[in-house]
């Protein structure tokens, strides 16, 4: 097909804009890429504009991230002096879900918008969109596996401590503080190797187990699930993580290191299953085996201070069988099941699935499985809230708040938060 390709001399003239989903992982994969070679820039564009401009151009039966990746670009060309000199970048799972054709709506809707010109380039691992000037080799690998690392340590521990701390904005500073040193280690190709990373995530757990938190009275502690993006961004889930906070709760999305595993073993069970990719079966093992490696380092920090750490992926994984098959793998699949499994076992009994319009694997995978959960953990509090253009904030926070009320009967007078 005839469209513009990111060739690898624009490295050198163009920026690569991304669209902004888990904010602290951007900003170190931010700068892995740029000590790659290319010029990267997250976008933070948000509000009302970004929304109208994703129902300009893209059909509203399409999945609600779709329409909010493409109004985010669209509407961040729009308030670009020049956008001769900018491409595109959007990842593809590869797998049978619509999230491996949004680059071909995101193309689509590009013509329509008069920015038929501006070359747009695929992030995956599944050999797709083979021209693209972006390649992932072992070495950008390995820096994007210790900034995910980073990422997923902080995240964890910025939502275990922030509900409770006792100077407000202690948190935040911190997380703040600790992704400036870890970008500036990156930017001199440092924090990078196994040791490197080893040691930074001690850092990471004791400087964390140094905050001062008041701990004297529990909170109701919510998990977030859903599909990856409106799990993660907030443009998608109307900031649902600072809601919960300022609702007075404990708010816990699972890491991006649960999404990677779940493709990964995904490989090994089209080859159990189907009898397909025997290759690709033992590159997802290795690379299991490599990520387990850096995710035990995370646990283990963890352990040495006073917060629970989450589960080992394998772990999780089994608590899904039984409740939804590993044969189910289109979009979240059986990961948004093992992910509620997991939430409700390490303390996160109440949870907001968030389900984006359009999305029929998490309406499967999630509201599909409630009923068997809720026959395991009779406790599991569970709400399904739906993500579109049309729905309005007040309605999502009024049924949020509604959870958390049943949530509270639970809490003891004098019970004390267990983080
Ligand atoms: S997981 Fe759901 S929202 Fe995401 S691409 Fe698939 S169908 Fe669309």
């Amino acid at each position: 097909m005839d469209y513009p390709r990111f060739t690898k001399d624009m490295r050198k003239t163009h920026t690569i804009l991304i669209p902004s989903m888990l904010d602290i992982h951007m900003q170190l994969f931010e700068n892995v890429l740029n000590i790659s070679g290319y010029h990267v820039e997250v976008l933070h564009n948000e509000g009302p504009s970004v929304v109208e401009e994703g129902l300009k151009y893209v059909h509203n039966d399409t999945c609600y991230p779709a329409l909010l990746v493409i109004g985010q670009f669209i509407d961040a060309l729009n308030n670009r002096k020049d956008t001769h000199n900018v491409v595109l970048l959007i990842t593809q799972t590869g797998g049978g879900c619509r999230a491996s054709n949004y680059i071909h709506l995101l193309r689509k809707a590009l013509i329509k918008a008069g920015y038929e010109y501006v070359p747009v380039v695929s992030l995956n691992a599944s050999n797709l969109e083979k021209d693209s000037g972006l390649t992932l080799t072992y070495p950008l690998i390995k820096k994007v596996a210790a900034a995910m690392t980073y990422g997923d340590m902080l995240m964890y521990l910025r939502n275990k401590a922030r509900s409770y701390e006792v100077k407000k904005g202690s948190t935040k500073e911190l997380t703040t503080r600790i992704v400036h040193e870890l970008s500036d280690q990156i930017a001199k190709n440092k924090g990078l190797s196994f040791h490197a990373i080893k040691r930074n995530l001690n850092y990471i757990a004791k400087e964390f187990d140094k905050l001062d938190l008041d701990l004297s009275h529990k909170k109701p502690q919510v998990g977030i699930v859903g599909e990856i993006y409106i799990k993660y961004a907030s443009l998608g889930n109307n900031s649902l993580e600072d809601f919960l906070v300022s609702q007075n709760a404990e708010a816990m999305v699972p890491g991006l290191y649960g999404f990677i595993f779940y493709c990964l073993y995904n490989q090994i069970y089209d080859y159990n299953i189907y009898g397909s990719g025997l290759i690709k079966k033992y590159v997802a093992k290795f690379i299991i085996k490599y990520l387990e490696r850096r995710e035990n380092l995370m646990i283990k920090a963890i352990q040495k201070t006073k917060f629970t750490p989450m589960k080992y992926f394998k772990e999780t994984k089994e608590l899904s069988e039984g409740v939804l098959s590993h044969g189910t793998k289109m979009g979240e699949g059986w990961l948004l099941t093992a992910e509620m499994m997991e939430l409700v076992e390490i303390g996160y009994g109440n949870i907001v699935c968030a389900q984006p319009f359009g999305c029929l694997p998490n309406h499967i995978c999630g509201k599909g499985v409630m009923k068997k959960i809720k026959e395991i953990h009779p406790n599991a509090n569970i709400v399904a809230i739906d993500y579109d253009p049309s729905a309005t904030r007040v309605n999502q926070e009024n049924r949020i708040k509604l959870m958390l009320a049943i949530a509270r009967e639970e809490i003891k007078p004098d019970e004390k938060a267990k983080i």
